[in-house]
């Protein structure tokens, strides 16, 4: 006989790891969806850390009015290293069922992820995962939350860049965020123009690069963006080698935490409905161990084991690197 399974009534929600924009509207569209299929719905501050304290707090759909446009999480976010111990994760546990709350929505990456599938693993507290991070690299999941604001901020700033660019005779050298993964760095140097970039999957030689910017140089070229992703390199050091070996200026910027800031895109605020919606529904039909993802537009469930492996799209770098290298001639 297949076995009955059990109906959820409280659940609770929380924000983990990186920051992102569209974490508050996700957080939105995870509270509506509930308290519209009759569910109690609580806000756990400060991720894991926050849970383990006891941070809890009832939500109602007032609590999320006017945060769609907002990046940043209005939960708070943090990283636990106590969270990683069973110790602290039976902390964690026991709060949860001191409220009666059955079902947990973790909204973050891969690391949030394996974090959520130990709590349910040792504890049965039903989770849900759903992907936001700038970086893109949750498995499952063709975007993740966050990933399409954090490529349109970069770009604007690039954007700005080659205004000046244009107007100087300089090598420009601009750090974006992504220390396992190029997928900002190769979505921000396709849409900005650049000539050149450097990710963490792909090798690359400096000798070759300089010896391409010393021949563009003589083909009339004046200016040179190249866009590093901060795995991959050190803005300052790759400059500095550009100048050693081509004897032209270089300038250097690194973006920084503006890349996780920024109202989300519009694409993101769909993402983040959608995914909210479904990890809700989700616990109503008794899942657990599983993250909502999107795959060819439609959403896809998968186990939240699977979620946790990072994913290295390298072929698909590849192709969009070669594509920067034609366009860049
Ligand atoms: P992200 O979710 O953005 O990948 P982190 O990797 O920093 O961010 O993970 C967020 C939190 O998830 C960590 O601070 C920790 O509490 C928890 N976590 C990460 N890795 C593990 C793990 N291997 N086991 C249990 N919990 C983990």
């Amino acid at each position: 006989m297949k076995k009955k399974k059990m109906k959820i009534k409280r659940i609770a929600v929380l924000t983990s790891g990186g920051d992102c924009s569209g974490m508050n509207a996700t957080l939105r569209s995870v509270v509506r969806s509930a308290i519209y299929n009759g569910l109690s719905v609580f806000g756990v501050m400060r991720g894991y850390a926050g849970l383990m304290n006891g941070e809890i707090v009832e939500l109602n759909r007032r609590f999320v009015s006017n945060i769609i446009n907002r990046g940043g999480t209005i939960l708070k976010t943090a990283r636990s290293k106590e969270f990683k111990t069973t110790k602290g994760r039976r902390k964690a546990a026991e709060q949860l069922k001191k409220l009666k709350i059955d079902g947990l929505i973790v909204i973050g990456g891969d690391g949030s992820f394996k974090g959520a599938h130990d709590l349910g693993r040792d504890w049965g507290i039903k989770c849900i995962g759903v992907p936001a991070t700038i970086d893109n690299d949750v498995n499952g999941t063709d975007f993740s939350i966050g990933s399409d604001t954090a490529v349109n901020v970069a770009l604007e700033a690039i954007d700005k860049i080659r205004d000046t660019v244009a107007s100087l005779e300089r090598i420009f050298v601009v750090e974006v965020m992504g220390r396992d993964s190029g997928y900002l760095a190769i979505r921000v140097a396709l849409s900005g123009g650049a000539e050149d970039v450097l990710v963490p999957e792909i090798k690359f030689n400096m000798n070759k690069i300089c010896r391409e910017i010393n021949a563009a140089r003589k083909k009339g070229k004046i200016s040179w963006i190249l866009i590093v992703a901060e795995g991959a390199g050190n803005a300052q050091d790759i400059a500095r080698i550009i100048k050693k070996k081509t004897g032209y200026e270089t300038r250097v910027t690194v973006l920084g935490h503006i890349q996780r800031g920024g109202r989300p895109t519009a694409r993101d605020r769909v993402l983040a409905a959608r995914l909210g919606a479904e990890a809700v529904e989700l616990l109503t039909q008794g899942e657990s161990d599983k993250m909502v993802g999107i795959i060819a537009d439609e959403v896809k469930v998968v186990n939240l084991k699977f979620a946790c492996q990072k994913r290295k799209d390298i072929n698909k770098s590849l192709k969009l690197y070669r594509l920067i290298k034609t366009l860049e001639t």
